[in-house]
């Protein structure tokens, strides 16, 4: 809290020496930078980088040994914490009950800020307030396992009041050997007023911090003061500052989604960073304009490529596909403009398997799904239901795409799935339900195959067994597996808009999946997501060393190896 008020700088410009206690802080207040973790803040210098540090702050030569470190450090904090006339903590949860405040905490330093000034200011928030002191205690409890990995702290404060006695006369006298006055300020700052308080159930423990591709490419340039990452840009945008979500790179989330699945107190920061970036496009507030000429093409062109309607079906030229059929194809933007070739791929798989799919041409339009994610929900609406009401006109019952992003766009609206009696399914679904693996001959040559979970397709429509059946049929085995897989797998970098507007961080983000590839011991990544595929592939540059492929691609090979694909349906 005192990092959201910047609270230091102003005590300082008043005259005022701020000395902060934790290690950590210490080092990053003398170091002159941002935090890196909220509990962890000095996690990105090194012991040597420390050690230079201490030899300049202390003019003396201090060693890289991490206990020299600290011993200088500690002697120096507990000189000035002796001297000190106002200690300030905050708190980690409030007991309404018991009116009892409870900090917890690892080095020590806070019980000597609670216990020797004479003055001891808690600076905390409203919804730090729980009902009674067993809660307090779970909160902490939670705080401590999920920041530290431990079952509980080293020390927990439980403080009601000032310290006192009675042992003169019976008379009460305080300030015995804590502090004569506690004072508790509440700082609101628009929180009683946010009509979304999800983001304020955040606990500060920095899981999601460990899990966030964006936060571990930028660092806190990705978060505001005091709250690091997407948490910091969704707590600023629930509170009506956009300005500020803006400042904290509330357009560099990915929209992947894994901040969410490790969040203990289940906030769902990636619906919230999406609902920010609406408030902000409601307010006239511009992304980048990037995502402006994203959003007008898609607008414009029904596609975010920015090119001519027509163009997006020129792959399906000279393939005779109907236009109306109870089985329809839906290529959607991203593979029928830089992937041709998988779309005309899974028109010949499916007809291998002895279906015929019907395909839109260039009546097909934009499902809406990146605009959506940049905060453009109307137009994302009006495009899913345009598409549904296209989907019935070509009498289709089910629709089958080839990016995750469509089915995930178009399946966000299940009352216009209903309405229009359409079932949107990925194509690994639809390969999942009609692949039989009597068909399938394992391909050769593909001894290192791993499977890459886009996140539209795991995490948002928790699609993470269909796609590793289809190619355990294709490969004859199950994929191998990356360290980050199924709920916990890492973005690609591309979702979300990232990869038009910030071409370098989503680069870096894949970069980052394709070295977990190569640990894992993959030559051959296998994904199903068309943004996911272009962004793994080009990360890598002209060195690829990793073969990044479409799951559709791997299971013709397959067909291919038994004569299915040529001669149709084996039974
Ligand atoms: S948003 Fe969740 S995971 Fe992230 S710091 Fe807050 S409580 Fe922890
Ligand atoms: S959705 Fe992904 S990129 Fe966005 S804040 Fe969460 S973990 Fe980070």
């Amino acid at each position: 809290m005192t990092k959201e008020l910047h609270l230091a700088e102003h005590l300082e410009k008043s005259g005022i020496k701020v000395i902060e206690t934790d290690l950590g802080d210490r080092i990053v207040q003398l170091a002159g930078c941002e935090a890196a973790h909220p509990t962890g803040p000095a996690c990105h210098l090194t012991r040597h980088q420390i050690s230079e540090l201490f030899t300049k702050h202390f003019e003396k030569k201090v060693s890289d040994d991490p206990m020299e470190l600290t011993r200088v450090m500690r002697e120096e904090i507990a000189s000035y914490i002796s001297k000190a006339k106002v200690g300030i903590t905050g708190a980690n949860a409030i007991a309404a009950c018991e009116g009892a405040v409870v900090i917890v905490h690892n080095e020590g330093n806070a019980s000597k800020c609670a216990m020797l000034p004479d003055k001891h200011i808690i600076i905390t928030t409203p919804e730090k307030v729980v009902p009674n002191l067993d809660e307090a205690v779970n909160v902490t409890k939670l705080q401590t396992y999920l920041s530290t990995g431990k079952i509980i702290s080293s020390y927990i404060n439980v403080i009601t009041g000032p310290s006192y006695t009675a042992d003169i006369e019976k008379q009460v006298y305080k300030g015995m050997h804590g502090p004569k006055e506690v004072v508790i300020i509440f700082v609101d700052d628009g929180r009683l007023e946010a009509a979304d308080k999800e983001a304020q159930y955040c606990i500060g423990c920095g899981m999601c911090l460990l899990h966030c591709p964006t936060y571990n490419v930028i660092g806190p340039v990705f978060g505001t003061s005091g709250h690091m990452g997407g948490i910091g840009a969704y707590l600023e945008g629930s509170r009506g500052r956009i300005d500020e979500a803006l400042k904290g790179g509330l357009f560099t989330c990915t929209s992947c989604g894994a901040c969410v699945e490790v969040c203990p107190s289940r906030v769902d920061t990636k619906k919230g960073i999406i609902s920010t970036r609406a408030t902000a496009k409601k307010l006239k507030k511009r992304g980048t304009k990037e995502h402006e000429s994203l959003i007008a093409s898609v607008k414009n062109y029904d596609n975010p490529w920015q090119v001519p309607r027509r163009q997006k079906s020129k792959w399906s030229q000279g393939l005779r596909l109907k236009k109306k059929g109870a089985v329809l194809y839906f290529a959607g933007c991203s593979t029928s403009l830089l992937f041709p070739e998988s779309a005309k791929r899974v028109v010949r798989v499916m007809r291998a398997l002895g279906i015929e799919p019907a395909h839109l041409a260039q009546d097909e339009r934009c499902c809406g799904s990146t605009v959506r994610k940049l905060g453009e929900e109307l137009l994302a609406r009006e495009k899913a239901e345009s598409c549904f009401k296209d989907f019935k006109g070509a009498g289709a019952k089910t629709v089958v795409t080839s990016c995750p992003g469509c089915s995930s766009a178009l399946n966000h609206y299940p009352e216009l799935a209903k309405r229009y009696g359409v079932k949107v399914q990925h194509v690994s679904q639809f390969l999942d339900e009609h692949l039989d693996k009597s068909m399938c001959e394992p391909v050769k040559g593909f001894e290192s195959v791993t499977f890459h979970d886009p996140c539209d397709l795991g995490r948002a429509q928790d699609l993470y067994e269909e796609p590793r059946r289809v190619l355990a049929k294709a490969l004859g085995r199950a994929p191998i597996e990356m360290e980050l897989s199924r709920t916990n797998s890492a973005c690609c970098g591309s979702g979300s808009g990232v990869k038009s507007a910030y071409a370098g961080l989503a680069e870096a983000i894949g970069r980052d999946r394709i070295a977990m590839a190569k640990a894992a011991g993959a030559k051959v990544v296998v994904t199903s997501c068309p943004w996911c595929e272009q962004n793994l592939r080009e990360c890598q540059g002209e060195a690829a060393d990793v073969t990044v492929m479409d799951l559709v691609d791997v299971v013709e090979r397959s067909l291919s190896e038994t004569g299915v694909r040529r001669s149709g349906k084996r039974r």
